[in-house]
């Protein structure tokens, strides 16, 4: 049984064509700009099996030949024993499957058990769309409350597996929005690559009111949403040092 917050039957913008996105309950990141704070408690959600996700997928399954699955949240990595069969079913059934991740929950690479169930995982994963949330650790841990180094760490590891990946990066203005972040953040991608796209995405404020429904202090409160044009601008220079 997987803990589940949500489903999306026509998804189009996690991962390649039209896609089935689950939204996994549960998440150890405290992102400020999080929109989805009902995914955080694991004990919320609806309990589904694997096949019953699937059931519900093949009723539509040919909206899906150019795109699969997603699993998003929340931190799908959360409950990897189900993610791992829900992805193995699929492949099964010739369906593409993608992660949705902050990769906050990469383990230690000594500990070999744990990577080696990251690496079943990995082989049923078509792409990992990876959120590099903050390239500094110490501007890291203020933005999610959590250090940046298994997400660097996972996007490392991804590239020795020669595993495709999209990074996605929030421009948040005053945190990410930046010269030297933007541009470290460059250096570190220009090292991978298995990276096959770059997402950039302008910090919006639509989350707030689910903070006010639940009774939470929003933290960006007093945090301008990004442009497009700013997004577009903090592409630039990401790219630019690539090069
Ligand atoms: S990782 Fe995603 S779901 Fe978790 S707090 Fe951050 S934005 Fe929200």
């Amino acid at each position: 049984m997987g803990k589940i917050h949500s489903i999306e039957t026509f998804g189009t913008v996690d991962g390649p064509g039209v896609r089935f996105v689950v939204f996994f309950q549960g998440c150890p990141m405290r992102c400020q700009y999080c929109h989805n704070p009902d995914t955080w408690d694991l004990a919320d959600g609806q309990d589904m099996t694997a096949d019953e996700i699937l059931d519900k997928m093949e009723r539509n399954l040919v909206f899906y030949e150019s795109g699969g699955i997603t699993a998003t949240g929340g931190e799908p990595m959360l409950q990897l024993d189900f993610l791992t069969e829900l992805f193995s079913k699929a492949k099964a059934k010739g369906i593409h499957t993608c992660l949705d991740t902050s990769g906050i929950l990469f383990p230690d690479e000594q500990n070999k058990d744990a990577l080696a169930k990251i690496e079943r995982l990995l082989w049923q994963t078509d792409l990992v769309l990876l959120d590099i949330k903050h390239i500094d650790e110490e501007e890291c841990k203020k933005l999610t409350g959590h250090s940046n180094r298994p997400a660097l760490q996972f996007a490392r590891y991804l590239e020795r597996m020669h595993k495709p990946v999209w990074i996605r990066h929030v421009v948040v203005p005053g945190i990410t929005l930046k010269e030297k972040p933007l541009t470290e953040l460059g250096r570190f991608l220009r090292t991978l690559s298995n990276m096959e796209k770059l997402e950039v995405l302008p910090y919006h404020s639509l989350g707030k009111v689910k903070y006010e429904n639940l009774g939470m202090e929003y933290a960006l409160k007093d945090t301008p949403q990004a442009t497009k044009e700013e997004a577009a601008q903090a592409e630039r220079m990401i790219r630019a040092a690539m090069e």
